[in-house]
């Protein structure tokens, strides 16, 4: 579907259709009410909502907050939390907060898959690979990942703390088209609603500009952590990927289908798509770490649009990890392509010019068959044209 039929004259999104895979991402105020715990009807009615995403084909991951404040009503917790507390309550809340997930979607015959994930995960080369494909899988399989902090056992510097830049990154991890950020309001307001100020709602962003960053105030409520500053930081991720991004409330029921309908939201509109991002990012902002050389059948299979096979590997230079960028040449010295590379230096330098089938033999790991997997290389006449 083109970027076009996707945006009104007004700038804004028609809806949801007009997107291939959504990540929606819940806050826990909407999940969890503080007197009564799980807000167990409004959960059905998003179930319903993110099955009539799934009936047009749409591929949806949840980023579901709401283990914290659920474990808290469980356990029966008041007032402020210790972190060691907190880290406890989540440990609680996040197990019922996986099973209401995977039995309001299975209400629809969905199945639902936890994904628990920390900054290194979707920081680091190596680790975003492998949550990268875990993702893929999953939808490819028609799962749902159900998606959260990590929160048991992480310290506070090594936290996301707030699931807003959480979902963005991995709205990018995952090659989402559009982020939904659903909370208790509406959108951006040029003051923060609750200041006292004259606030007027703010339908369409283009860019981060310091003027939009001013407007941002601090938390709303007292379960959730993320408050307009985080999603605006989302907001910056998800352009620079070439995300569409929505805030939108999910204080009522159905806030999907109401944003669907073209409801109430403030749209963030990306000027590049998440493809060429994707792209720029591996080409032009990642430092190659290495160097493969290859041959003339290699040479014809990338430009062919394939991935490259450590068949066609005949040479490497530098000491690389699994993840890392790296330049692919001819054997004359011509660059050819850059990429993420599947293993690491010392891995890749055992199976040169090994045949997909013997891999596992002489690794001693089976699973992946390509040096650098086609969704992850960019042709050299691609980025230089640009
Ligand atoms: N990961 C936290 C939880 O599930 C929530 C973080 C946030 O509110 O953004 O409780």
């Amino acid at each position: 579907m083109s970027m076009r039929t996707r945006w009104r004259e007004d700038g804004c999104a028609t809806g949801l259709a007009g997107f291939r895979r959504v990540v929606i991402k819940i806050g826990s105020a909407l999940l969890v009410d503080q007197k009564d715990g799980l807000r167990e009807d409004w959960l059905n009615a998003l179930a319903d909502d993110v099955a009539m995403l799934t009936a047009r084909r749409t591929g949806v991951l949840i980023v579901s907050s709401g283990a914290i404040a659920l474990g808290r009503s469980v356990l029966g917790l008041k007032g402020k939390l210790k972190l060691e507390e907190s880290q406890a309550a989540a440990s609680v809340g996040q197990i019922a907060l996986a099973r209401a997930w995977s039995q309001a979607l299975s209400r629809h015959g969905i199945v639902a898959g936890q994904v628990l994930v920390t900054p290194a995960d979707t920081e680091e080369r190596r680790r975003y690979l492998n949550a990268r494909s875990t993702l893929s899988t999953l939808l490819k399989m028609g799962a749902v990942p159900v998606i959260n902090e990590n929160d048991t056992i992480a310290t506070t510097e090594i936290r996301y703390g707030d699931n807003d830049r959480l979902a963005a990154r991995v709205a990018a991890m995952a090659s989402a088209d559009c982020l939904v950020l659903l909370s208790d309001i509406d959108g951006l307001y040029t003051a923060p609603p609750a200041s006292g100020r004259e606030a007027h709602h703010i339908p369409l962003v283009r860019a981060i500009t310091p003027e939009i960053e001013g407007m941002a105030g601090e938390a709303g409520s007292g379960l959730s952590r993320g408050g307009m500053i985080t999603k605006i930081a989302a907001g910056r991720i998800a352009l620079a990927s070439g995300i569409a991004m929505a805030i939108a409330s999910g204080r009522d029921i159905n806030p999907l289908r109401r944003l669907d309908e073209g409801g109430r939201a403030t749209w963030f509109q990306p000027t590049l798509d998440p493809t060429t991002a994707r792209k720029r990012w591996i080409a032009g902002t990642l430092s190659p770490m290495g160097m493969l050389q290859v041959d003339e059948g290699a040479e014809a299979a990338l430009k062919a649009g394939k991935s490259l096979l450590p068949v066609g590997v005949k040479k490497l230079h530098g000491a690389f990890s699994r993840g890392d960028a790296v330049i692919v040449q001819a054997m004359d010295g011509r660059e050819l392509a850059r990429g993420l590379v599947a293993f690491d230096s010392a891995d890749a330098a055992r199976i040169l010019g090994c045949n997909s089938t013997g891999i596992a033999d002489i690794l001693g790991y089976g699973g992946r068959t390509e040096m650098i997997h086609r969704d992850d290389l960019v042709l050299a006449t691609k980025f230089e044209g640009e």
